[in-house]
């Protein structure tokens, strides 16, 4: 995971548009970008809406709650780093490290909530990991919470 780590430090230095992301992310917080003209959310960052074409843009406070959209593993150690799209639950995809299983153990709709990496640099990387309960929606009726 060395190498992408690297390339999202380079993002940084390049973007410094992402800086609250970041400084988000190292308070365990994730942000995503949304559109003031049409309200919609969308990743990855862009100085526009990729959605409607207008903007501007803005960070706002996303739940942290996806689910497995695809995953794989491009090392021969299915262990060390599932790479993945996770479908963000305000709608987004976002490419991501799946933690804490073996990619066999991977459904796609697994229920997902935000974690974060120290990078070594500084910066913390969001990845995702097995949700400790389903999202309320997903629970079957009657139960609790
Ligand atoms: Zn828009």
């Amino acid at each position: 995971m060395d190498t992408l780590y690297e390339l999202h430090r380079q993002a940084v230095l390049a973007h410094p548009s992402s800086q609250p992301f970041w400084e988000a992310a190292g308070q365990g917080r994730l942000l995503l970008p949304r559109c003031d003209a049409c309200g919609r959310r969308h990743w990855y960052p862009r100085a526009f809406c990729p959605l409607c074409q207008v903007g501007p843009v803005q960070w706002v406070p996303a739940s942290g709650r996806a689910r497995v959209h695809a995953c794989t593993s491009l090392l021969r150690d299915p262990a060390r780093a599932v790479m993945a799209f996770v479908e963000l639950e305000e709608g987004p995809l976002m490419l991501t490290h799946l933690v804490g299983r073996n990619l066999t153990d991977w459904r796609i709709g697994a229920p997902l909530q935000v974690s974060f990496r120290a990078l070594g640099t500084g910066l913390h990387l969001p990845v995702f990991e097995a949700a400790a309960q389903a999202p309320a929606a997903q629970r079957e009726p009657g139960s609790s919470a």
